[in-house]
């Protein structure tokens, strides 16, 4: 059981987890994956940006705010004093670790890979002692592990990838003897180590990895991932209101949403069970009682169909072409090299083939450097033409449909048709060979029609009855946030 940093957000909600755990292990064992706190990861990279930019007095600041927020959670949760002693001990000894990795950065004035994995995941450590702590107070045996000592990867700070085999025998040499004993191991998400025992980090929101990993390691009968909604829903609750949740969908589909931007799942979480099969449930901590979503290999029977929206705008569209690149031998294979070079993943790729004209989309934090590698790579090629052929644009906006055997269908028309309909307008489009995703490019400010839509034409929703949020300069636009299982709107 994977639990998110909202879920595990104060004492009061580890409370809720504490619940859910006891509930748990009266039926089976298990082990528990927790995230850090909602919002400690942010705030530990801001501190070790300021410590790269020698700002010792913000460094501290955070650091002073992370401790009374951790204090808080454990003076609400623990009441005996010698656990009170140890837990603070275990704390104060992880911020003092993490404090001394600051000050190397300031003295250092810089920010190396390796001490950014291992301050972004204090927060993983900090709340692994007080989940444990918390089921301990409640007469459950537990102990907090950290993944440093079973989820071993490749060396790739920040988004580090597993190595199955020495991982299985990890977990099986550190963890089942815990679960033989009856204690309920917590481990912290989002953390690993290479095999020479460096800390590594899997990459943001991490942790729904972390917990296949470890499931598919000790051949878990189900992985569950408890969150703050109901379950994988056919759009962002947040900017789709009416929204529904999913009963069951199949790994394909799922890692679909995932990756192209359904939060609720780090891209990655469906790659380490898609050989052993378990199914993935995904479930809301503050509404326990409410079935959620069944991920499995083959999803419902019902099959075919649209199954969910998503969207990603931190994203930008870089289009290489026009007519100075006509002629130019192999512009496809040495964008490529190029992209590979900077390690830039391309999450859409459209290509005309009349033209050398190619647009793919990136994510925004690599946008700059893969759009200085690729005018180096073309330098010579465009030094005659006039104009740019190189283009950047960072006002646009992936947004996926995605479902189960969708080519043939009408389904693409129908896409096509809404967006018209409603003057979106498509700047490039990519259906995957794998007949499970449409993909399309509009600006970010058309996204939420785009999707409210979309979400109306194929019936996604169980309550559909919202006006159409307004775009347009001047006109006030409607906000939907989805807190605590309420939606609740704000205009801007
Ligand atoms: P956790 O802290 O539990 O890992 P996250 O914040 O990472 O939770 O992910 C849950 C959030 O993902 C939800 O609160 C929701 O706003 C967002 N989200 C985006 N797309 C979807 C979707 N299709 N289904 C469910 N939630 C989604
Ligand atoms: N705490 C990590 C993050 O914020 C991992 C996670 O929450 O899954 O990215
Ligand atoms: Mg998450």
């Amino acid at each position: 059981m994977k639990f998110g940093g909202t879920s595990v957000g104060d004492g009061p909600r580890v409370r809720k987890v504490v619940e859910i755990i006891r509930e748990a292990a009266r039926e089976s064992e298990l082990v528990v994956v927790v995230s850090a706190m909602s919002g400690v990861t942010n705030r530990l990279i801001e501190a070790a940006k300021q410590a790269e930019a020698g700002n010792r007095g913000a460094v501290e600041a955070i650091f002073e705010e992370l401790r009374d927020r951790h204090h808080a959670a454990v003076s609400s949760l623990i009441r005996s004093i010698p656990m009170w002693g140890r837990i603070n001990r275990e704390l104060r000894q992880i911020f003092e670790e993490g404090e001394r990795l600051c000050q190397g950065t300031i003295f250092l004035r810089e920010l190396t890979p390796r001490a950014h994995d291992s301050i972004a995941s204090l927060g993983e450590r900090l709340s692994a002692r007080i989940v444990a702590a918390a089921l301990a107070e409640s007469g459950m045996k537990s102990e907090a592990v950290d993944a440093t000592e079973l989820v071993i990867t490749d060396s790739c700070h920040g988004s580090a990838d597993p190595l199955a085999d020495p991982t299985r025998q990890r977990c099986e040499s550190r963890l089942r003897p815990l679960l033989q004993q009856g204690i309920v191991p917590v481990v912290t998400g989002f953390i690993g180590a290479t095999t020479e025992g460096r800390l590594t980090t899997l990459g943001r929101g991490g942790s729904d990895y972390s917990a296949t990993i470890l499931g598919a390691a000790l051949d878990a009968d189900e992985v569950i991932i408890w969150t703050d909604v109901d379950g994988l829903m056919t759009a962002d609750p947040r900017l789709v209101p009416g929204a529904a949740t999913i009963t069951e969908i199949s790994y394909r589909e799922a890692a679909e949403l995932a990756h192209f931007g359904a939060k609720v799942l780090h891209p990655k979480t469906l790659r380490a069970v898609t050989q052993c099969g378990v199914p993935l449930w995904i479930r809301n901590t503050f509404f326990p009682e409410r079935p959620g979503t069944r991920v499995t290999p083959d999803g419902s029977p019902a099959g075919a169909g649209v199954k969910g929206l998503t969207a990603m705008s931190d994203v930008a569209l870089i289009t290489v072409g026009g007519s100075g690149l006509v002629g130019v031998p192999d512009v496809l294979g040495r964008t490529f090299a190029t992209t590979a070079s900077v390690r830039a993943s391309v999450l859409l790729l459209s290509q005309s083939s009349s033209q050398n004209d190619i647009c793919l989309v990136v994510p925004s934090s690599v946008a700059e450097r893969t759009i200085e590698a690729l005018r180096t790579e073309f330098t010579r090629d465009l030094a005659h033409e006039k104009g740019e052929h190189i283009i950047l644009d960072k006002t646009v906006a992936i947004v996926t449909v995605v479902g189960k055997d969708m080519r043939g269908s009408e389904i693409a028309s129908r896409v096509f048709a809404t967006l018209g309909r409603e003057n979106v307008n498509l700047i490039a489009t990519a259906q995957g060979s794998s007949e499970c995703n449409i993909s399309f490019i509009v600006k970010q400010q058309d996204v939420q029609t785009a999707l409210y839509a979309m979400h109306q034409e194929f019936q996604l929703g169980a309550a559909d009855s919202r006006p159409l949020p307004v775009r347009g300069v001047g006109v006030a636009r409607a906000t939907w946030y989805y807190e605590s299982g309420q939606q609740t709107a704000s205009a801007d």
